[in-house]
């Protein structure tokens, strides 16, 4: 098919058929589409949106762009996608559990860029931690332990790498298929049978109001059950931090606790919530999610003894600073954008993809929202690296944190659960 038919079909609104969505994504994979054709198909098709059909086209062109993991016999290969939050630590809990509980999880994760962490780089607190392993050897890790936790590669989806970019320069990011494609593709690329999703609804997420969320998760499963992957959707809270910690090693501390039963209720209740399995609380109380995450950071290169002695975690040398409430009553508010702006500003995050972070600045909450405070009462330690930023950060933190008269709940963690329609 030509470039140009496709481009003058989807000018006038026309639906499009698989082989046009297939033709579309080799040209722009391989080089027969140009960067302009590129951007106008892009603009089109935000204007219009797609239907699922051809969304699940689209997705699985782009999956196809690359390669596709074939793991082989054995058992269910699972995956779990967040679209983002502030505190967000579950894959690290979630991988070694699924695995403990003798499924196989062949987890690709991301960076953090703004004010959301990344899960790669929370790992990389581990000392000697590879996320950047051969196939070969994620396929033994695979294999001897049940997961492993990896970086992005070229060759996963690249058309979504092309077509990321140009959304971006034209302003064609807020699209819902175009978002749903560009997801599933390097989700699908794992080779996974199931996909567990969380779509963050607040002010620290992707989708600021539940109803964005519940149209964003909506779609996701939709078009992930026409590709033929078992997909559920949960909505999640993100107007407050997920549990205590925000950072990089101050979240992989929380982690452990979590993985030895411990840890935030409400990291712990989302945990087992997408965990959805009858036995999750036990492993994650008996150890053997633990023993499966050590198994994990060994297979990996990381330093085991820095998960009993964390202050072998890397980003050592940061100073403390207490914050204090300014009066009695109830916590009725951690504005988690604000938080994970600050947090960004200490240096745990980064600007550009190839910034530095800082393993060791972070924040870790004394109380939570609902929790009834004194005045003068330590409301939150903030790690800094030698005073950098932590004026700015002062300033967010008290913008963000109100305190009522009057008790106040905090609402339910998980807010809706978007199941397939069959
Ligand atoms: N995350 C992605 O991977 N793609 C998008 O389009 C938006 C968020």
């Amino acid at each position: 098919m030509r470039v140009e038919d496709i481009l003058l079909s989807m000018r006038s609104g026309e639906i499009q058929s698989k082989e046009a969505i297939e033709a579309f994504i080799e040209g722009v994979t391989h080089g027969g589409v140009s960067r302009p054709q590129a951007a106008a198909w892009l603009a089109w098709a935000f204007a219009r949106t797609l239907t699922t059909q051809e969304t699940v086209h689209l997705a699985a062109a782009m999956t196809r762009s690359g390669k596709v993991m074939d793991w082989g016999p054995g058992p269910l290969l699972i995956d779990k996608h967040s679209t983002g939050g502030v505190g967000d630590k579950v894959s690290l809990v979630l991988a070694p559990l699924w695995a403990a509980l003798g499924h196989r999880v062949p987890m690709v994760s991301g960076r953090g860029l703004g004010h959301t962490g990344g899960t790669l780089d929370k790992l990389e607190s581990i000392p000697g931690f590879q996320v950047d392993l051969p196939e070969a050897r994620l396929r033994e890790i695979l294999d001897d332990v049940g997961c492993f936790m990896a970086g992005q590669t070229d060759d996963i989806a690249p058309a979504d790498r092309t077509l990321y970019a140009l959304r971006n320069e034209i302003q064609a990011v807020e699209s819902i298929p175009l978002i749903v494609g560009s997801i599933l593709s390097k989700k699908f690329a794992e080779g996974v049978h199931k996909l567990v999703l969380d779509v963050k609804a607040g002010s620290g997420a992707f989708m600021k109001s539940p109803e964005q969320a519940r149209q964003l998760a909506r779609a996701l499963v939709e078009v992930a059950t026409g590709y033929g992957v078992d997909c559920r959707a949960f909505i999640t809270e993100m107007n407050r931090p997920l549990g205590l910690a925000i950072g990089n090693a101050v979240e992989v501390r929380e982690s452990i606790d979590c993985l030895k039963g411990g840890g935030p209720a409400d990291l712990r209740a989302c945990v087992l919530a997408l965990a959805d399995h009858p036995d999750a609380a036990r492993a994650l109380d008996d150890g053997s999610a633990y023993a499966c995450f050590e198994r994990l950071v060994a297979a990996h290169g990381g330093d085991l003894a820095s998960l009993t002695d964390t202050s072998r975690l890397r980003g050592a040398g940061v100073t403390e600073h207490v914050v204090h409430a300014s009066r009695g009553g109830w916590v009725s508010g951690l504005d988690a954008y604000d938080l994970g702006v600050a947090v960004f500003r200490l240096g745990a995050g980064r600007r550009i993809a190839d910034d530095p972070v800082d393993h060791g600045v972070g924040i870790e909450l004394m109380a939570q929202v609902g929790d009834r405070v004194l005045p003068d009462q330590p409301l939150m330690r903030v790690w800094h690296r030698d005073g950098h930023a932590l004026d700015d950060a002062l300033q967010l933190i008290e913008r963000a944190t109100s305190v009522s008269d009057a008790p106040v709940e905090a609402g339910p963690l998980v807010i809706d659960v978007v199941e397939p329609v069959i």
